[in-house]
């Protein structure tokens, strides 16, 4: 008998709600919340707010009355991620036959490569995505910083979609031993949660993150929206290589909602052709364009969703009950909200973070180095052509 899965696992969602509840009341474990950063600009929607509303501090109020002991910005590691992919991405425009590199922040995307195009699997960046190393770190220095036995700690990752559960099941998202991301709860399950607990969401009042994940920059926010991962490594890559800041203008072009964009970007003197994809069927078509000659890429940005995380499948569905708004262009909205973040922040790029320069300086050494390869980084799985037709017993 055949049944048809969802080959990027982002529809096979399993509840976790009952679960998280079940640690928050255990007095012998230490359960910290990271929030991914679209989070921050959706989760009012699940509450009658403005499609795109802010509501950063307001998150992190309700995890707390929920009961986490810290809340976490997954931005900070959206950040660091960007400081180890910039190293990666000149590491290769030096050994050009190692190009194109691919992002690997969407597990979406890294699951359908993984089927559909092993032979791009030495492309995909080796970086862990953002939630994965939140939860390395805080397992291995948070832990040892804080001095908390990480036996006892639970990471719990609110994020936009189901697939981020699948990934933080692969066998090899642990350190030292610990899964990285014990839980993953999607927006609307933690929309849930904060209705369970009849926590009146719209009228809390702001909260800031925990030390030690709370300074993140504007480009470790735009991670959310399609072409932000792209913006964000050019600003940090340009640094590393050229030693000076380079402007930031606002990219129209590679943030519009258009599937398949390319583009050309100078660095130190180099051109660098550049895609930004988002739906896998959008990499479909880069991947065979490059393949084929006919359009080389030596970068390419992939989200599996449209819109990026703003229109993950674990965010808030719009036309249901609670919302008061509803828009076409949703996702423009929400993925503006995040850019207008990115533009109001003092600090812009990623290897500019104190935050991210402190876990270098205590923990990691560099980018790159063997400790950051160690808990930050990871490799892929060839897993076969077929993955929607599952022979079952
Ligand atoms: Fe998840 Fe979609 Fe974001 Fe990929 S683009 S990480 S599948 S929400």
């Amino acid at each position: 008998q055949c049944v048809i899965a969802c080959p990027t696992a982002s529809l096979t969602e399993k509840e976790a709600i009952s679960d998280v509840w079940d640690v928050l009341s255990d007095p012998t474990k230490h359960v910290v919340a990271q929030t991914a950063p679209s989070i921050q600009v959706t989760l009012g929607e699940e509450f009658g707010m403005e499609i795109g509303s802010l509501v950063r501090g307001k998150l992190v109020t309700s995890l707390k009355r929920l009961g986490f002991d810290r809340v976490f910005a997954t931005d900070v590691t959206a950040d660091l991620t960007i400081m180890e992919e910039a190293s990666e991405l000149l590491d290769r425009i030096n050994n050009t036959e190692k190009l194109p590199l691919l992002s690997s922040c969407c597990p979406g995307w890294v699951k359908f490569a993984e089927h559909f195009y092993p032979e791009f699997l030495p492309n995909l960046s080796s970086c862990k995505s953002p939630h994965e190393m939140c939860g390395a770190l805080t397992k291995t220095w948070y832990a040892q910083k804080y001095e908390i036995n990480p036996e006892n700690i639970i990471n719990v990752a609110i994020m936009p979609c189901t697939a981020k559960e699948y990934e933080a099941a692969r066998p090899e998202m642990v350190s030292d031993g610990y899964r990285n991301v014990d839980f993953v709860l999607t927006t609307r399950e933690l929309a849930r949660m904060i209705r369970q607990a009849g926590i009146d969401f719209a009228n809390l009042p702001d909260t800031k993150y925990d030390e030690p994940f709370d300074q993140f920059s504007g480009a470790g926010t735009i991670f959310g929206a399609t072409g932000g991962l792209f913006e964000a490594a050019l600003r940090t890559a340009h640094y590393f290589k050229t030693g000076e800041e380079m402007d930031i203008p606002d990219y129209s072009d590679t943030r519009s909602q258009s599937g398949l964009k390319y583009g050309e970007v100078q660095l130190d003197g180099k051109t660098l052709s550049i895609a930004i994809a988002h739906g896998t069927g959008n990499a479909k078509k880069a991947l065979d364009s490059h393949k084929s000659g006919e359009k080389k890429i030596d970068y390419m940005e992939v989200m599996a969703c449209p819109g990026g995380c703003v229109g993950g499948g674990g965010q808030p569905i719009l036309g249901s009950k609670n919302h008061k708004k509803i828009s076409l262009d949703y996702r423009h909205n929400r993925a503006d909200s995040l850019f207008n973040v990115d533009k109001d922040m003092e600090i812009r790029q990623s290897h500019k973070n104190p935050g991210v320069k402190k876990i270098y300086d205590e923990f990691l050494g560099k980018p790159l180095s063997e400790t950051s390869k160690k808990y930050l980084h990871t490799s892929y799985v060839e897993r076969g052509k077929y993955p929607y037709l599952r022979t079952e017993e």
